[in-house]
């Protein structure tokens, strides 16, 4: 056994677990072109390079079930295809390297996949993958990508796209990222999964494929070198842990019966389990990443209904795309600074008709169900913005219609919202970048992302005590709501609900129970200041 290596990065999924990491290579960067001295030798490298892909993709195939086997098939019959073959072999001909050949048949399929629009248009980005891994084949460097061993494991990158973390398989373990902040997407989309994650660790990469490590999701320490015994003991005391939490249950209650909701953020009906008083945050972007068309106006009436059919109580977000969630149907054209630029509801300044259609099949799916719909707009700045959100909301019939408060200005006008709509829901996750300047996404900012900043709780503070005088509801749906540490502050500040990731319901709900309401009101004094 080798010397013991503690690797510190930010916990940001709960979970122990222990496992060989596995690395997931970047997308290879070609260098500049070489002359080709033995055309035939080249061309072998590319027919290497695709026979390389498409057998790495059938091996997936044969190992997955269902969609996931379908998909990897079909890639690997793109793979396979003699065409493209015959494009990237007369590239060679033509006087180009194996990876500039295989660069230039890929790009150039990629573009006419595109061009046909419609179902074929969104495997477009799929190319982008197989590109990937034929031209790191040709280099000789590592082949990007989610790895396959097939074995489980702890899948360790630089960073992880949304649609990475949405496609993790069953035998990843935990995840640990280099890159990656408290409040970034895939800390978001593994907490939904209840995957142990730690972000912001920087040597994780360093580490040899194999190597088995002890992941701790809430301390954030990464350990290589460790005894076998020891990490299974760890495992083991966070598996009771968590079982002894799991069997507490019933609503979100102070211990002296003052109740605080306790609701489930979601990405789709998929991430529906039982635990939670209904759904406060229903991220209806993620039913569309990735996508290269405006799903349908059907499409989205059974992907909502569904929700509707089976939580009590559902608060639907409109599309939050922009940033680090892109939309490609959206077609939006890249921005300087996009996080300060045309996301969240402001996507409805540039493309009027996607809130429009969105808003009528929420009012349809709940006409359907015979849901009472709640709907809330992300990224609202002004009172002009609340109200003519909720007219156009109001105009179908939806219920409830509220706000969510991210940018420290709406925090300031918490009061003047209320008079607009009928609740707001505080994305702490966004208002901390606001409010500090600080990437969401930035490792090294993470200090200035913790929801215990007093200047974020002032924020929160103003919204909820502008909720208890309106007599309206007040909930928290960023990450912070799912802290256990602060749950009870968040509530002594007067929040009236709390929504979390699933898995972090057992241990929000046991924090509340252990303080008097008095006790809490305590706590957010002393966080306050
Ligand atoms: C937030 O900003 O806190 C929030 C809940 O929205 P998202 O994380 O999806 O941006
Ligand atoms: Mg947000």
């Amino acid at each position: 056994m080798g010397e013991v290596v503690r690797l510190a990065g930010l916990g940001v999924s709960r979970g122990v677990v222990a496992g060989p990491v596995v690395r997931m290579a970047a997308p290879p960067v070609l260098p500049a072109p070489r002359p080709v001295g033995d055309a035939e030798a080249e061309g072998a490298v590319v027919a290497g390079a695709l026979e390389a892909v498409a057998a790495g993709l059938r091996e997936r195939a044969a190992a997955a079930e269902g969609d996931a086997a379908e998909i990897l098939g079909a890639l690997a019959m793109i793979a396979d295809d003699p065409m493209l073959r015959e494009e990237a072999e007369q590239g060679v001909r033509d006087g180009l390297d194996a990876p500039h050949a295989l660069d230039a048949a890929f790009t150039r399929h990629r573009e006419a996949i595109a061009a046909l629009g419609g179902y074929l248009a969104e495997r477009a980005a799929d190319l982008d993958d197989l590109r990937h891994r034929a031209v790191a084949f040709a280099l000789g460097v590592p082949m990007p990508g989610l790895p396959s061993p097939g074995h489980p494991y702890v899948l360790a990158a630089e960073d992880l796209s949304p649609a990475d973390t949405a496609g993790l398989g069953p035998d990843v373990l935990a995840l640990v990222t280099a890159k990656g902040g408290p409040t970034s997407h895939t800390a978001i989309l593994a907490r939904g999964r209840g995957l142990p994650a730690v972000v912001a660790c920087p040597g994780v990469m360093d580490l040899a494929d194999g190597t088995y490590v002890c992941v701790d999701g809430v301390t954030g320490e990464v350990t290589a070198g460790i005894s076998r015994e020891e990490a299974e003991a760890a495992c083991e005391r966070d598996r009771l842990e968590r079982e002894r939490l799991a069997a507490t249950g019933g609503p979100g209650r102070t211990a002296d019966g003052r109740p605080v909701r306790l609701l489930l953020n979601i990405g789709s009906a998929a991430d529906l389990v039982p635990g939670g008083e209904g759904v406060g945050l229903f991220r209806t972007e993620f039913l569309f990443l990735g996508r290269e068309r405006e799903p349908s106006f059907d499409e989205q009436v059974a992907a909502y209904a569904e929700v509707f059919g089976r939580a009590a109580h559902v608060v639907v977000r409109t599309l939050d795309a922009g940033t680090d969630k892109p939309l490609p149907f959206l077609g939006l054209p890249p921005e300087h600074n996009p996080a300060l630029g045309m996301r969240g509801l402001r996507v409805d300044r540039v493309l009027p008709g996607v809130l429009d259609t969105q808003l009528d099949a929420i009012a349809e799916a709940a006409r359907r169900t015979g849901a009472e719909a709640w709907v809330m707009a992300p990224m609202v700045a002004t009172r002009d913005e609340a109200a003519g959100f909720a007219a156009r909301a109001r105009a179908r019939g939806v219920a409830r219609v509220g706000v969510m408060v991210e940018i420290p200005a709406a925090a300031l006008l918490a009061d003047r919202l209320l008079e607009e709509v009928d609740f707001l829901s505080v994305g702490t996750n966004d208002l901390s970048q606001y409010a500090f300047a600080a990437d969401r996404q930035h490792p090294a900012l993470a200090d200035l992302l913790d929801p215990a900043q007093p200047a974020l709780l002032r924020l929160v503070a103003a919204c909820a005590e502008a909720g208890l005088a309106a007599g309206k509801p007040v909930g928290v749906c960023g990450e912070a709501a799912g802290d256990p540490a602060l749950a009870p502050v968040l509530a002594g500040l007067g929040v009236t609900s709390l929504s979390m990731a699933p898995s972090c319901v057992p241990a929000v709900r046991d924090a509340l129970s252990r303080h008097t309401y008095a006790e809490c009101r305590e706590l957010a004094r002393a966080a306050l200041s």
